[in-house]
């Protein structure tokens, strides 16, 4: 941090008023003024590096403060080279005993006088090792004077963290790395360009984009031969490979996966090739990577993550095989200390059926709900990979979602271990045998059967019905479980959806269900109502938790028109498209251009439909012919299309369960 002043080194000393009017924060470039300090700093990134600089006033007490923070750190200044070293063991947690992050930072101007600290102790030479490390290196300074920083860090060593700033950044200018940045972020976002909307629909979609591609995060880094190497957060050894971390499954297997698959594949081939690298380091693939296994909400949704990119095609070839074998293991077993890891109640799960309410595992519906979903996609592997006894064993235990359903109440209830339901039973009550939502919200947790849920509710006019209710019923709720109004619940009340909250994932696919009731209309006017009053480019402008990417993508994939309800399927379910026209320009050099000419906010609903010039007359679309490149023509008017005489019963936009599951 940069300051005006020899006494300014701890971090109450050193703190600054500033103002967010004057500061400027965009994908590729940040920068504010400090007040108390007078100075403006900036930065501009690379993938594990950035430059710094910082304009400083008229003064001998211009410094910048190194602090390696507390719980044991180490920093080394060379003035010679006009370089500070160090690392910081400071971590949250999921992390081996060895964890280090090493910094270099590289100035461009000798200091005229450093000091060093451990805590609040200065020491006498060039280093401090211990619980606190800090140092400050300070320069004389005219008026407007800028000094440029050069700094870059590693998970592996501080040899590794010189080469990642010699390989990133080398002897670039502040002015070219900003340029590159820009260059590199107008790549990742322009993959997908829309027009024919507002400027703020614009802001909001690029915001959401910008938001898709934070998470996973890059974990490794590119050894001296040009190869990717890791620290592993899960054996603490330095090994060849991709490693990318920092995303929790049970959120982000919905959309965000399915939109690197469609828009990113490349980036989402090495994310794979980590996964198999997680499972050779650690027996388990991740369900929630920060950076190591950690314990956080349920499912073992690795299964969607991993099945979706090898049914896709992109998955490095080699690591197929470990993957399915990753993702067979993971049926079997828990991890010893991180619960959520693996499958909590298999033993249960692999023989009654179900996870049961009564025997002491929390939030069973729908770990057994989620777990017959993720069977359903190690099937679609299986099948690939010519795997008959497995596809029959799997395909059998996808319909486990049908245990927990109660003809009664048409919705998903806990199960005790005698086969009895869980009573008392409130629909209202979050958690308890569901994750942080209710049975209104979990019973549509069954991404690959659709139409036997709907079965199971009569059919699908019951099951309209059902889906109706939760827009209607009122947002009470019964918080006794977690002993507090959580948040997620407030957000379904402020948005006057009834019992649809949004600001939550296990609701995320709801509104797209309609067309598998063949009311596709409803799809259509409630993803217009959510895009329109749930989202907006404001700082406040989500209605819940971001969510590592996930609550982002939804609004990428609404606004292109298709969503992907049932991830390691063929299909994107469609919805109403926000804009005139988008175009995806897919990594193979194929385009697909979405075309809505009448698009407007009173058109919301679609009248016909064309894919490459022909009439086209499912409510879904294949992502086999996306990817061949594909041209989508929507017809949009101010009615739902039966009110003209198109409608379920005439085919157009609806399904069977052959097309679609
Ligand atoms: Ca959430």
């Amino acid at each position: 941090m940069p300051v005006r002043g020899k006494d300014k080194v701890d971090e109450n000393a050193r703190q600054s008023w500033f103002s967010h009017q004057s500061e400027t924060a965009k994908p590729y470039y940040y920068s504010v003024y400090l007040a108390d300090h007078d100075v403006v700093a900036e930065m501009a990134p690379t993938d594990r590096a950035a430059v710094l600089r910082f304009t400083f006033p008229e003064s001998d007490e211009s410094g910048v403060v190194i602090d390696a923070f507390d719980r044991g750190s180490q920093v080394k200044v060379m003035p010679d080279s006009r370089t500070v070293v160090g690392y910081t063991t400071r971590n949250s947690g999921g992390v081996p005993d060895n964890f280090r992050n090493w910094f270099v930072i590289r100035f461009d101007k000798p200091f005229s006088g450093f000091r060093v600290f451990n805590g609040k102790n200065e020491l006498k030479g060039f280093e401090a090792e211990g619980e606190h490390a800090l140092a400050a290196v300070y320069f004389t300074t005219r008026r407007g004077e800028q000094v440029t920083a050069r700094v870059a860090s590693s998970f592996i060593s501080e040899e590794q963290a010189l080469r990642n700033l010699e390989t990133e950044v080398g002897d670039a200018d502040f002015e070219t790395v900003k340029a590159r940045a820009q260059e590199r972020w107008d790549e990742v976002l322009g993959r997908i360009e829309v027009s024919g909307g507002t400027e703020e629909q614009y802001r909001t979609f690029y915001s959401c984009l910008y938001r898709s591609t934070l998470f996973p995060r890059k974990f490794y880094e590119i050894d001296a031969k040009g190869n990717p190497v890791h620290y592993s957060p899960y054996n603490g050894e330095v090994l060849p490979g991709y490693m990318y971390t920092d995303t929790g499954f049970w959120d982000t297997f919905r959309c965000l996966f399915p939109l690197l698959n469609l828009v990113y594949p490349s980036v989402n081939a090495e994310i794979q090739a980590g996964l198999a690298n997680t499972y050779r380091e650690s027996g388990f693939l991740p369900e929630w990577a920060s950076p190591g296994h950690r314990g956080c909400m349920v499912g073992n949704n690795s299964a969607s993550v991993v099945a979706d990119a090898i049914l896709k095609g992109v998955t490095p070839a080699e690591d197929v095989a470990t993957l399915y074998e990753a993702m067979l293991a993971g049926r079997d077993k828990v991890h010893p200390s991180v619960s959520s890891t693996g499958r909590l109640g298999h033993e249960y799960y692999n023989t009654l059926g179900y996870v049961p309410y009564n025997v002491g595992i929390n939030e069973n519906a729908a770990r057994t709900l989620e777990y017959a979903y993720d069977d359903w996609c190690i099937a679609q592997v299986a099948k690939k990979l010519g795997k008959t006894d497995d596809v029959a064993m799997l395909e059998k235990a996808s319909q486990n979602y049908k245990n927990l359903f109660d003809p009664e109440t048409r919705l998903m209830r806990g199960r005790n271990e005698d086969g009895t339901f869980q009573s008392p039973f409130s629909p209202y009550k979050w958690g308890d045998a569901f994750t942080e939502g209710n049975a209104w919200h979990y019973t549509w947790s069954v991404f690959h059967d659709v139409q036997g849920l709907a079965e199971l509710m009569g059919g699908r006019e019951g099951f309209a019905e059902m889906l109706d209710s939760v827009f209607v019923v009122p947002p009470i709720y019964d918080d006794s479980y977690y002993g507090t109004r959580i948040h997620e619940i407030t957000e379904m009340q402020v948005a006057d959806m009834g019992n649809y909250a949004h600001g939550n994932q296990p609701a995320q696919h709801m509104i797209y269900l309609y067309d598998y009731a063949g009311q596709p209309w409803k799809a259509q006017y409630w993803t217009r109502e959510v895009m329109d009053r749930l989202y907006s480019s404001k700082p406040d402008g989500y209605c819940g938790d971001e969510d590592n990417g996930q609550t982002s993508a939804w609004y990428v994939f609404s606004a292109m028109g298709f969503y992907p309800v049932c991830p390691a399927s063929d299909q994107y379910v469609i919805g109403s498209p926000l804009f005139r026209k988008a175009t995806v320009k897919l990594e193979n050099g194929k385009k697909i251009v979405i075309e809505a000419p009448d698009n407007a906010p009173e058109n919301r609903y679609i009248g016909t439909m064309k894919l490459d010039g022909k009439r086209y007359d499912r409510n879904f679309i294949r992502w086999s012919d996306l990817v061949k490149g594909a041209k989508i023509d929507f017809a949009m008017q101010p009615d739902p299309a039966y009110k003209r005489g198109v409608g379920p019963q005439d085919a157009p936009y609806s399904l069977s369960r052959e097309e679609c599951r």
